[in-house]
């Protein structure tokens, strides 16, 4: 009997694909044993580009921080941004526990059984997963909150220490199922909405940083469309996750959990809005953003990946509660670097010369015919890839 297509090795499931020969083995030359254990169905690595914000200063310490991101200009404008932030960057950190969740329908006297149970829920939690206690986490609270008249969440709130704690907070829920078991709960699972790990950042910047009191203050007028306007804001927040995100993945994050929370967040009153606010405070101006961030230093892909694990140790060897203020910092770097184009006259300038670049490589241009390629289309008022590809021509001949 023929196997399955998820029992064949990567190689075999590359030659069940029919692929041209030349693309299947690329694929399988980017193979990579640790990889392949982490997904179903594995065929090959994806690569990322990966760049770096070279100096960033966050509570008076320098970091460099990897940003895996594929867009150009990313990474250029979160170093602007980051030594427009010169007098550093502030984090304040609230709480640092996961939320899961078991959702019951029509959970009459679900508060009266948790005050009465509450030493048992508690043990139950600590016997599930012993070792987050060791460390010094595990169960912290256990709330109800009633979202309809028939719909109850039952939240238990759990310290996962430097793990971003997904599969800690599920273990420990579906441990607690059996002692609920006469209310029937629906389910469980964790919640990604963190908002019991809310950080908060702060920035001044030098008006002579950013070219002057004028563009401070058309940098704060362009914020607050943000607030009022959720297309604005949709795209503010885009570009806040260029950073966020690009450190997230960079650090073998879970990028889709930061990003949900922070859209949710982003929600809260009921309208859709910009994360980062920008004021004039003291001759300055004043950012800041707060986030309900959950992200770890250990487990799920972190301690799987080497690639992960190598990203990581340029910011240094940190715990959970760090990585979390260094993402958002550049977060907060990112916003500052794309307002402050906007506001000087729009973002295309600076974005064109890496545009260009990529265009230049679409076309077939060679590493060393690149920059060649680029200097001529700068130059021009319109460009095509059929321009582009008219250029190298001109260039090789
Ligand atoms: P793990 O299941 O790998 O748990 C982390 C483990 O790291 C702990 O169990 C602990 O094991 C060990 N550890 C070592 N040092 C520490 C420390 N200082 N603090 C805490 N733990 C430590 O990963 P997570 O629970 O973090 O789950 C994250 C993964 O789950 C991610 O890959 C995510 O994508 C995925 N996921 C996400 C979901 C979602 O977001 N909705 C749903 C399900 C999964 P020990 O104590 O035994 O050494």
């Amino acid at each position: 009997m023929s196997k399955k297509f998820y029992e064949l090795t990567p190689d075999e499931r590359l030659l069940a694909l029919n692929l041209k020969e030349d693309i299947r083995l690329s694929l399988s030359s980017r193979q990579s044993p640790v990889n392949a254990q982490m997904v179903e169905n594995y065929i090959s690595d994806f690569r990322m580009p990966m760049g770096v914000v070279h100096d960033i200063l966050i509570d008076e310490q320098h970091f460099s921080v990897p940003m895996a991101i594929e867009e150009p200009s990313v990474v250029a404008a979160a170093n602007n941004g980051a030594k427009m932030l010169s007098n550093g960057v502030h984090v304040i950190m609230a709480d640092t526990a996961m939320i899961g969740q078991m959702l019951l329908i029509g959970a009459a006297g679900v508060d009266e059984f948790i005050d009465l149970h509450r030493d048992e829920i508690f043990a139950k939690a600590k016997q599930a997963k012993p070792s987050i206690y060791k460390r010094g986490g595990g169960l912290r609270d256990v709330r109800v909150r009633n979202i309809s008249k028939t719909e109850t969440s039952v939240d238990f709130i759990i310290d996962t220490k430097d793990a971003m704690g997904a599969n800690i907070v599920n273990t420990i829920l579906e441990a607690e199922l059996p002692l609920f078991e006469k209310f029937v709960p629906l389910g469980v699972i964790l919640s990604n909405y963190a908002t019991n790990q809310l950080v908060t950042v702060t920035g001044d910047v030098d008006f002579e940083r950013i070219g002057g009191r004028e563009v401070a203050q058309k940098i704060v007028a362009l914020n607050h469309f943000s607030k009022n306007d959720p297309y604005r804001a949709t795209t503010e927040n885009k570009g806040l996750f260029n950073g966020i995100s690009a450190v997230v993945l960079a650090t073998g994050n879970d990028w889709r959990a930061v990003e949900a929370s922070g859209h949710a967040y982003a929600s809260r009153d009921g309208q859709y809005r910009g994360l980062v606010t920008w004021t004039i405070l003291n001759g300055k101006l004043h950012g800041e953003l707060t986030l309900p961030i959950s992200v770890g230093t250990v487990g799920g892909a972190i301690s799987a990946m080497p690639d992960a694990k190598q990203a990581l140790s340029i910011i240094g060897d940190v715990n959970a509660d760090t990585l979390r203020g260094v993402i958002l910092s550049v977060g907060l770097a990112q916003n500052l670097a794309a307002l402050k184009s906007i506001a000087s006259g729009g973002i295309q300038r600076g974005h064109m010369r890496m545009q260009y670049r990529a265009l230049a490589m679409q076309v077939g241009a060679k590493t060393d015919e690149i920059t060649a390629i680029v200097s001529r289309l700068i130059s021009l008022s319109y460009v095509d890839a059929s321009v582009a590809k008219k250029i190298l021509m001109e260039i090789r001949n």
